[in-house]
């Protein structure tokens, strides 16, 4: 570096230098001009005329002209001294600029770099940077033997929190937790905000297990005073799962997973902590294991996209299909969507398993379409796909790819998860909508429900949960709740899909309702491409009539 700047320096003070001097030329030569024309007009008013003998003779007696004489050697000296003076000091101002920019530019990569590493409501470092910690402390047990415990602290109540004192509110309390947390973690940068309201601490360089448990029971003392928030006492149980490295696991998933079963076990315990021991895992819900698992099954292409019918209940066509995953772990057998999708989400996992289903549902789509079979595939879409900026254009990427135009897709998203970070939702839906996606909300009715939003999103579609449909023959109040949703629905302009319609009479029940598109086990279960192939071909329900005879070419 310290190279390159001489050699710019000497470079640029070579260019002043020479435009400089030009200047410096020009006075010598206008000096030897005055000189001449000085000599010529001393000889004249001498001798009346102009001559050899005469100009010599000038030059030999008039001091004045000796005088003038040393003119060009003078404007010659000081204009080159001058010359390099000025072009010196313009060079050295040039390098003090290009470091003062240089300085300007490090401090705003640094601040860059800091936005996108930490959490911009508490300061902490995000879930990505914690993972980086654990994994550089795993890569350095491998030259020492290095111990480390990490701890996952959640509080149990902050949704009943947000939902009684709004947003502002809960926000100055997580400020405030991670202030608590900070003071009870060794170091300042080992507390990291992991989602929502779980935080994390590293506890690194640790001789003793009992350490961790220790700080564990710290943690819990501090946060049982109560939070000030605007005037109000709030107080917050918090829990905390435990690992330790290397006992309960080599990789960083493994690890934080296990955190995670110790964390289930923490929220059912009087204590409120527990450190993970492998007989937990039966106790959890959620197989959390198989994570590593998980992903190798999207790299390997094992996981499979079933698509399940959707029938318009005023023309009895069959106007789509939604895709939904599949996983048979050669182990353990099938393994629900619900529970694989909520464990990918929680491992940064759930961008890559879309954009799979993506990928695949958009081929199977413009193999559809080129078969003559011209209906829409609605793609079910997580939390995290909304949080991520590069969704719209993966989508469109993988739509000229396949060949698909948009109208062909509708993206179903959750109340729920547009409710996470409206504002940053909003930005990428909006984006995805202009680009000609359609939007459908799915669940319905078992969310927030909040009009307002749904008021805000550009959406075509309500599909109402299925929690409500199944029951709707036995409930009054499902089939209240049904028939009212469809109402509002259409008062919005939209289209309504009811899921989980089991028999005829539910169906018959939605027409009476004037719901628009049924799906459910009565219609078909989801099932892979060729026998949903084999199934437009065998059902009696009507395919929209844009080719002669596709079923016939469907099922070749
Ligand atoms: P969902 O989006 O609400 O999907 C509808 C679920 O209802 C499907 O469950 C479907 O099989 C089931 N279903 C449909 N009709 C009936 C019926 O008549 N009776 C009953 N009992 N159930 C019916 P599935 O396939 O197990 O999927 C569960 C959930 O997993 C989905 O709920 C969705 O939240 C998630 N999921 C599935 N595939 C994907 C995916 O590709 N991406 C994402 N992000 N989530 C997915
Ligand atoms: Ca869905
Ligand atoms: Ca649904």
């Amino acid at each position: 570096m310290v190279l390159i700047i001489q050699s710019l320096f000497a470079d640029n003070v070579k260019l002043l230098k020479s435009e400089a001097s030009k200047t410096a030329y020009q006075g010598v030569a206008i000096a030897i001009a005055t000189v001449v024309f000085a000599t010529g007009t001393v000889c004249y008013v001498n001798t009346g005329t102009i001559s050899l003998e005469g100009l010599w003779s000038a030059q030999k007696h008039n001091i004045a002209l000796w005088m003038l004489n040393c003119m060009p050697f003078v404007f010659g000296i000081w204009g080159q001294y001058s010359n390099s003076l000025i072009a010196y000091q313009a060079g050295a101002m040039i390098i003090d600029q290009t470091q003062e920019l240089r300085t300007i530019a490090n401090v705003l990569e640094k601040q860059t770099v800091y936005v996108t590493t930490h959490d911009r409501l508490t300061d902490l470092p995000t879930r990505a940077v914690f993972y980086d910690r654990v994994e550089r402390v795993i890569v350095s047990a491998m030259s020492c033997p290095c111990r480390m415990s990490i701890l996952l602290i959640d509080i149990e109540n902050f949704n009943d929190i947000y939902d009684a004192l709004g947003r502002n509110s809960s926000d100055l309390l997580l400020k405030q937790i991670s202030t608590r947390l900070q003071g009870v973690s060794l170091k300042r940068d080992d507390v990291a905000k992991i989602d929502g309201s779980i935080f994390g601490v590293l506890l690194s360089e640790i001789s003793d297990v009992g350490r961790a448990e220790e700080v564990a029971r710290k943690i819990q003392k501090t946060m049982e005073s109560p939070f000030n928030i605007y005037g109000l006492h709030v107080s917050i149980h918090s829990n905390v799962g435990i690992v330790h490295f290397p006992e309960h696991g080599e990789d960083v998933d493994a690890l934080v997973q296990r955190a995670g079963v110790a964390l289930h076990i923490a929220h059912k315990s009087d204590k409120g902590y527990a450190t993970y021991e492998p007989s937990y895992d039966k106790h959890t819900p959620l197989r959390l294991t198989l994570i590593s698992e998980l992903r190798h099954a999207i790299e390997r292409d094992a996981l499979e996209l079933f698509y399940q019918p959707q029938v318009s209940i005023k023309t009895g066509e069959v106007c789509g299909v939604e895709a939904l995953l599949r996983w048979n772990h050669p182990a353990h057998g099938f393994v629900p969507p619900d529970e694989f999708v909520a464990m990918a989400e929680r491992n940064r996992l759930v961008n890559q398993l879309t954009q799979w289903v993506l990928k695949r549902a958009f081929r199977d789509c413009a193999n559809w379409h080129k078969q003559g079979l011209p209906i829409k595939v609605s793609v079910n879409l997580s939390v995290k796909d909304l949080h991520n900026p590069g969704l719209p254009d993966l989508i469109s990427g993988m739509a000229v790819a396949a060949g698909i135009k948009p109208e062909w897709i509708i993206l179903e998203i959750t109340e729920s998860s547009v409710m996470t970070e409206p504002e940053r939702a909003l930005e990428i839906i909006q984006k995805v909508h202009q680009m000609g996606y359609q939007f459908s909300i799915d669940d319905f009715g078992t969310g927030y429900s909040s009009l307002a939003y749904l008021k805000k999103l550009p959406l075509t579609e309500i599909k109402i949960d299925k929690s409500f449909v199944m029951d709707i023959l036995t409930s009054e109040n499902d089939a209240a709740i049904v028939k009212a949703t469809v109402n509002l629905g259409h008062n919005l302009g939209l289209m309504v899909t009811a899921e989980g319609v089991e028999s005829k009479e539910i169906m018959s029940k939605l027409m009476d309702y004037g719901c628009d598109v049924a799906q459910g086990y009565f219609l078909s279960k989801p099932v892979s491409v060729q026998n949903f192939n084999q199934w437009v071909s065998d059902s009696h329900w009507k395919i929209a009539d844009h080719s002669p005879s596709p079923i016939l070419r469907l099922v070749q």
